[in-house]
This record gives structure tokens, sequence and C-alpha cells, in this order.
């Protein structure tokens, strides 16, 4: 599978600071756009990608409901640790 995602911007759509449950919206650089659930206790968990159907997915070319994305959970993990999305979101 040749498809990566590269994650172009995030914001919070959602959180639930006392039990630690955080919602992203996530942009894709091929404007892919998903939510990304997050359980931060005992550390940072990625819980489920849902992607919003407002365009094909990039790797399936469905534009209804499909778990592509799940496949991908490492990538968007990795991009929003190490390019410090999260730290930086909750910072503001
Ligand atoms: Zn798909």
């Amino acid at each position: 599978m040749s498809y990566r995602p590269s994650i172009q911007n995030v914001s919070i759509a959602g959180s639930n600071e006392k039990e630690g449950l955080y919602e992203f919206a996530v942009k894709l650089a091929d404007g892919t756009k998903c939510r990304v659930f997050y359980h931060r206790f005992p550390e940072w968990r990625l819980t489920n990608i849902n992607r919003l159907q407002k365009t094909p997915c990039p790797v399936c070319r469905k534009d209804y409901i499909c778990n592509c994305m799940e496949s991908f959970t490492e990538d968007f993990h990795s991009q929003l640790v190490e390019d410090q999305w999260i730290e930086k979101l909750l910072a503001e």
C-alpha cells in the first residue's frame, strides 16, 4: 500500500478534560478530513479515526463509510506526536 497520510492541519473538535478524552479535526494534505479520537490517560492513545464523508477515501475511493484510515493509526499518531500538534493545541 503506497498511500501515506500527511497531516496538514489539526484543531480540537471536542474534549472532556476530566475524562482525558479528545476529538481532533485533522485535515490531510490530499484534502481528506478525519476525526481522530484520543484518550490521554495513562498516556496519549489514539482510539479511533473516522473519515468525514465529504471527500472520497484516498485509499479505496469510496465516498461512504470505510475503515481504510484505521490501518494508518500509527502514521497519524506518530505525526500528531512528533510534529507536536497535540502539544501546541493544548498550550493554546
Ligand atoms: Zn477507504
